[in-house]
Order: structure tokens, then C-alpha cells, then sequence
């Protein structure tokens, strides 16, 4: 296992840096998630630590050596692809032991090392299998397994569950990070899923436009993101921000923006809302609406415990007393 770091790594196409200056440092064991909109440069950051990429400034360093000319297979760097890029023809363990077959290990010991990777995943029973014939989730797991049968130093994931339907991603977001913690298994992990970058990660960067803007705990980035683009990514509905006179702003999340009445006295400042709509959404009801007195771009948006509000007493038109409760 061995920490990765970046250190101002910029990457230009075509006269656009598709990563602008990222300087990043992963110790040895962390799960890091690299979280950011599609086309901030994820995807190209990941193929410059393999090495299927090379950078146009700036230096890699895995394990505390500098890697920057290093080719990609000596790096013991593994990564698994969002479409798995398993061989449709091939068995099971035969996808798995294609890189050790590049690498004209002896057959033997190949043998040995495919049941290993395959015990880790608990797929033994699969390999006589071939992709087809196997479960998105079982997929999942014999690309990890492909991807960890050299026994890397770190593990790149991109986007590696973008192809499973809803259910199976929470399962699949737990099992990864079991077997992270289990192996400890230094770990980037690339996703523009904010649930899963919260769920999953030790620490999390969020990327915009080919920079870091924030690298913080999950609980350091939604309680105190570092800018307004940090604040507005990050959560569900988004933070609420509004304008205030004199050209501040003010930043509230949705889960902290309540009627007046279910919210104490200490400090409270009230405001007027007018409901345009409302969702039900089963554990909670969310609100849509304008404030009185101040501009915002978007909508301002309220998540209400549905025990408190039973349904039709915020009704579309209504103006109602709303606050803004400190989030402790
Ligand atoms: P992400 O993975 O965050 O969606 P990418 O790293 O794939 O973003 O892309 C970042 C930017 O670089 C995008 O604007 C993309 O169009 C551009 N880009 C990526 N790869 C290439 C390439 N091989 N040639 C030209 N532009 C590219
Ligand atoms: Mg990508």
C-alpha cells in the first residue's frame, strides 16, 4: 500500500486545461472520493496517476518517489473502468487472469493468484461463468477482482457504479467499502454522486472546472464548505442561498429552514414565505417558495418532517412564518 500524491498537476487539450493545478495528497489506507460535475477533469486527474495519461506540468509521486516517467504497469496502480471493460468471450477467470497473463506469470502461479482475488470477492463459484451470465453486481465484483489480482499499491475507481440500477448501488457502495477497510487498500474513488462521495469517503475533493476547491472530512464539507460552490453542490436540495442588502449572502440548508412555530426562541429571525409547491417524498415533505424581501436564483426550498406537517397545511399561494434554526 503506498500514499499518492499530486503535486500541481495540470493537463491541457487543445488549449483547455482539463485539470488546472490539482495538488492533492491521498495518505496510505485513505478512501479518498474526488467529487465533481461531469467534465471537471475526474476521469483525466485518475488516468495521469495510472499513467495512460501523461500530465503537461506538474509531478506524480506514489509511496513518496516521483512516478512521473514511470509506464503505467510498473506503477502498481490499478484501475477499474465505469463499464468494466470485462472480455465478453472470456471466463470469469480469465478476465481475471488477463494481466498476470500479460505479465507471462507462470500459469501456475496464476492459478493461485485468480483464486485469491476470487475468494476476496466471494465469487469462487463464478468462474467458469462468462460476463454475460452474471448479475450487474457480480460484474462489480469480478472487475475488482481483475483489478486487484496484481495486488496494487492503490486502487482507482471511476464512476464504478454509474451502470447499477438504484438498489444494487447501495448494497454495491457498501461492499466496496467494506472490502477497502478490510485490505486498506489506499483508494480514489471518482463519482459526481454527492451520496455516494458522502457515504463512502474518509475525505472528500471537490473538483470544479480542473481545481480542488474543498478537501475535508464529509462532515467538513456539508457543515462548513468553503464557497458558494462547494455549499450548492454538495447536499439535497441544495443549500438555499440569498442576497442580502448590501450585497452578502446568506447560505441555509433546507433541513434548517422550518415554520416558525417548531423552532425555539434563542436568536431566531423570522421570515415570510409563500409556498408555490410542496413534495411528499414518504420520510419527508419538500417545500418550494419564494421569501419576502430577499432575491435568489432558484427557488428556496424547505425539507419538513412530515410528522409535523400533515399534508395541506402548507398549501400552494399561502404565505407562512418560517426561520431559519442554528444548525448546532
Ligand atoms: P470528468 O471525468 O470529470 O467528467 P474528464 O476528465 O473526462 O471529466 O474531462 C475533462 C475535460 O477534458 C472535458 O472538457 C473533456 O471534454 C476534456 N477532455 C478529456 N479527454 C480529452 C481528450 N482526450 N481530448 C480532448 N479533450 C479531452
Ligand atoms: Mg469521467
Amino acid at each position: 500500500m503506498a500514499a499518492v500524491l499530486t503535486r500541481d498537476i495540470v493537463k491541457t487539450f487543445d488549449e483547455i486545461n482539463a485539470v488546472n493545478g490539482i495538488s492533492l495528497r491521498v495518505p496510505d489506507g485513505e478512501f479518498m472520493v474526488l467529487l465533481g460535475p461531469s467534465g471537471c477533469g475526474k476521469t483525466t486527474l485518475l488516468r495521469i496517476i495510472c499513467g495512460l495519461e501523461q500530465q503537461t506540468s506538474g509531478d506524480l509521486l506514489i509511496g513518496g518517489n516521483i512516478v512521473n516517467d514511470i509506464p503505467p504497469r510498473a506503477r502498481g496502480i490499478a484501475m477499474m473502468f465505469q463499464s468494466y471493460g470485462l472480455y465478453p468471450h472470456y471466463t470469469v477467470r480469465n478476465n481475471i487472469a488477463f494481466p498476470l497473463r500479460t505479465q507471462r506469470m507462470p500459469s501456475q502461479d496464476i492459478q493461485k493468484k485468480v483464486g485469491w482475488a476470487a475468494q476476496l470477492l466471494g465469487i469462487g463459484h463464478l468462474l467458469d461463468r462468462r460476463p454475460r451470465q452474471l448479475s450487474g453486481g457480480e460484474r462489480q465484483r469480478v472487475a475488482l477482482a481483475r483489478a486487484l489480482v496484481r495486488e496494487p499499491t492503490a486502487l482507482l475507481l471511476d464512476e464504478p457504479l454509474s451502470n447499477l440500477d438504484a438498489k444494487l448501488r447501495t448494497s454495491a457502495r457498501q461492499e466496496i467499502k467494506n472490502f477497502q477497510q478490510r485490505v486498506g487498500l489506499t483508494t480514489i474513488y471518482v463519482t459526481h454522486d454527492q451520496v455516494e462521495a458522502m457515504g463512502m469517503g474518509d475525505r472528500i475533493a471537490v473538483i470544479d472546472h480542473g481545481r480542488v476547491r474543498q478537501v475535508g472530512t464529509p462532515i467538513e464539507i456539508y457543515q462548513d464548505p468553503a464557497d458558494l460552490f462547494v455549499a450548492t453542490f454538495v447536499g439535497a436540495p441544495p443549500m438555499n442561498i440569498v442576497t442580502c442588502n448590501g450585497g452578502g449572502y446568506l447560505g441555509f440548508r433546507p433541513e434548517n429552514f422550518l415554520p416558525r412555530d417548531m423552532i425555539g426562541d434563542d436568536g431566531v429571525t423570522e421570515f415570510s414565505f409563500r409556498v408555490d409547491r410542496s413534495e411528499y417524498l414518504g420520510s419527508e415533505r419538500i417545500v418550494y417558495g419564494v421569501m419576502d424581501g430577499f432575491d435568489s436564483k432558484q427557488p428556496i426550498t424547505a425539507k419538513l418532517p412530515p410528522a409535523h406537517v400533515a399534508e395541506g397545511s402548507v398549501r400552494p399561494g399561502e404565505w407562512h412564518r418560517f426561520a431559519v434554526k442554528n444548525s448546532e
